[in-house]
C-alpha cells in the first residue's frame, strides 16, 4: 500500500486554477516540439555526447525519421508538476535581501507567480488511477468531519478522462477488433494505478481490450508473442495491436536485456499508435524543458500571450554547456551555493537528482569536462511547510508531520506533424513528503498520494 495522507492539504486556489490552466498549453508545446525533428536534434546535440541512454532515445527517433513512420499519430498522457515557491514571499524577502546567486533581490521578486514548474512528464506519467480514489477518501472524511469545507475540494476525473483518451486513441486507429498493449515492469509496485485504468477503459467501452505483458516478455529471444506483418501491423498472439502504452522503458535499467533498444525500435516502426512515441518521450526530457525556459526557444512553438503565461511558471534552469560563458556562470554558482540549487540528470522516476552538498562532489569533479552537459542545473523550490498525518502500511500514526506538497496536472494529446486531434487538461494528483525530504516519487519510496483543499 502506498501511504496517503489523512486529511487533504491546503494549496493556493489561484495557483491551482492557473496549473489547470495552462495545461493545454503545455501539451501543445510538447507535442510541437516533439514534432520538430532538427530542433529535437540541435537541443540535443551535447547531451547526448555524454548521456548514452538520451542518445539512444534519440537515435531510434532519427532512424524512424529516415525509414519513415508507420503511423502518423502519436499519443501523449503528460503530466506537469508544481511546487508553491514559498521563498518569494515579502517577508522571506525582507529577511534574505538576496537572490539565489548572491546579488540584491528585484522587489518585483514579491509580486511573481508562486507556482513553479517541477517537470513535464512524457512518459509512464502515474497516478491517474489513484488520484481520484484518494479525492473521493479526503471527500468523505471532509464531509463527516469538516462539512463547511466540502466546497473547498476541487472534483478530479482523471482516471475516466484518461480512459477516454485511451478510447479515442483507440478509435482513430480503426480496427475495432484490435488490443491495446500495457508495456510493464516484469514486478509492477504501481499496479492498482495502472488497473484502474484498465477497469475504467472496460466500464465506458467493454468491446475494447487490454492486455498487460512485461517489456521482458517481449524480447525476441525465444519465442517471442510480437510480430510484425508486411505492412507494419503489430500483433501479438495473432492479435493485432492498437495502441502500445509504455508504464516502463524511461530508465537505462529498463534495457539492460540483449535486443531490448532494437524492440523499442521494432515497436516505434510499427502501425500502432505508441503512447509515448519517441519523439513525444523525448519532449520531455529534462534538457529539453531547460532550454525551453528560454523566451527565444520558447517563441518558436507558442504565440506571444502563451508563451507569457507560461514563463511565469518556471523557475531559473540553467544550462551546464561546455565551453560557454553562461555554462561556466552555472557551475560557479551552484558551486557556491549549492544548498539553493538541485542538479538534474537526463533521468526519470524519482531518486536520480543531487541536491545540496552532493551537487559539489558530482560537480567539481567533471566542471572542466564536456561530461557536465549530462545535467541541468535548477532553482530550488523552496514550497510553504503544512501539517498532515501520513498513513504508511505497518506504522502508527499519531502526530501530525511537517510536510510539503508537489500538484500534478494530467493532460493528453492526440495528434500528428500537421494537426491536434485533441488536447485536453484531464484532472489532478497531490502528493505530499516529509519535510526535509529531497525527491518526491510516490513508487520510489518518497512520498504520499494526498488531494488539495483550495484556499484563498
Ligand atoms: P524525476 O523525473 O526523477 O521524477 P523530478 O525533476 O520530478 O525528477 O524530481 C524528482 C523530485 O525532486 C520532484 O518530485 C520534487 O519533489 C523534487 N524536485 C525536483 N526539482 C525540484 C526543485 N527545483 N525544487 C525542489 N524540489 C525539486
Ligand atoms: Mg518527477
Amino acid at each position: 500500500m502506498f501511504p496517503i495522507t489523512l486529511f487533504p492539504s491546503p494549496f493556493p486556489r489561484k495557483e491551482f486554477n492557473l496549473a489547470n490552466d495552462v495545461q493545454t498549453i503545455v501539451n501543445e508545446l510538447m507535442h510541437k516540439v516533439a514534432f520538430d525533428h532538427s530542433f529535437l536534434n540541435s537541443s540535443l546535440e551535447s547531451t547526448v555526447k555524454v548521456d548514452s541512454f538520451t542518445k539512444n532515445l534519440l537515435d531510434i527517433n532519427n532512424q524512424v525519421e529516415k525509414i519513415g513512420s508507420a503511423q502518423s499519430v502519436s499519443f501523449g498522457l503528460f503530466r506537469t508538476d508544481y511546487m508553491i515557491d514559498d521563498i518569494v514571499s515579502k517577508s522571506d524577502l525582507k529577511s534574505e535581501g538576496v537572490s539565489r546567486d548572491g546579488s540584491e533581490r528585484d522587489e518585483r521578486d514579491s509580486e511573481r507567480c508562486r507556482l513553479k514548474q517541477v517537470e513535464s512528464n512524457a512518459i509512464a506519467s502515474g497516478f491517474s488511477g489513484l488520484a481520484p480514489r484518494v479525492s473521493s477518501m479526503h471527500r468523505y472524511l471532509t464531509r463527516k468531519y469538516q462539512r463547511d469545507r466540502v466546497s473547498s475540494l476541487p472534483s478530479n476525473s482523471a482516471t475516466h478522462n484518461v480512459a477516454l483518451s485511451f478510447i479515442q486513441a483507440f478509435d482513430t486507429y480503426r480496427s475495432p477488433s484490435a488490443v491495446i498493449l500495457f508495456v510493464i515492469e516484469d514486478w509492477v509496485v504501481n499496479v492498482c494505478d495502472q488497473r484502474m485504468i484498465e477497469e475504467s477503459i472496460s466500464e465506458l467501452r467493454p468491446d475494447v481490450r487490454v492486455l498487460r505483458r512485461p517489456f521482458s516478455h517481449l524480447h525476441p529471444h525465444g519465442s517471442s508473442p510480437l510480430s510484425l506483418s508486411q505492412d507494419r501491423r503489430l500483433f501479438i498472439h495473432g492479435n493485432e495491436i492498437a495502441l502500445v502504452y509504455f508504464r516502463h522503458c524511461y530508465d537505462p535499467a529498463h534495457y539492460d536485456l540483449p535486443g531490448s533498444w532494437s524492440l523499442r525500435l521494432q515497436i516505434e516502426l510499427s502501425r500502432a499508435i505508441k503512447c509515448p512515441s519517441i519523439n513525444y518521450h523525448l519532449s520531455g526530457v529534462k534538457k529539453l524543458q531547460q532550454i525551453l525556459s528560454k523566451i527565444e526557444n520558447l517563441e518558436k512553438f507558442l504565440p506571444p500571450k502563451n508563451c507569457e503565461i507560461l514563463l511565469q511558471t518556471f523557475t531559473g534552469l540553467h544550462g551546464l554547456d561546455f565551453g560557454s560563458q553562461s555554462g561556466d556562470d552555472a557551475v560557479k554558482m551552484a558551486l557556491k551555493r549549492p544548498e539553493n540549487f538541485v542538479l538534474k540528470p537526463q533521468r526519470e522516476g524519482g531518486g536520480n537528482n543531487w541536491y545540496g552538498k552532493d551537487i559539489v562532489k558530482v560537480l567539481e569533479p567533471i566542471k572542466e569536462s564536456e561530461e557536465r552537459e549530462a545535467y541541468i542545473l535548477m532553482d530550488l523550490i523552496k514550497p510553504p511547510i503544512i501539517e498532515n498525518y501520513l498513513i504508511v502500511a505497518n506504522a502508527q500514526t499519531q502526530n501530525p508531520m511537517e510536510i510539503i506538497s508537489e500538484l500534478g496536472i494530467y493532460g493528453s494529446v492526440l495528434g500528428s506533424k500537421n494537426q491536434l486531434i485533441f488536447n485536453r487538461k484531464d484532472g489532478h494528483l497531490l502528493r505530499s513528503k516529509k519535510l526535509g525530504v529531497n525527491e518526491g516519487g510516490i513508487s520510489a519510496g518518497f512520498g504520499a498520494l494526498d488531494s488539495p483543499l483550495l484556499v484563498d
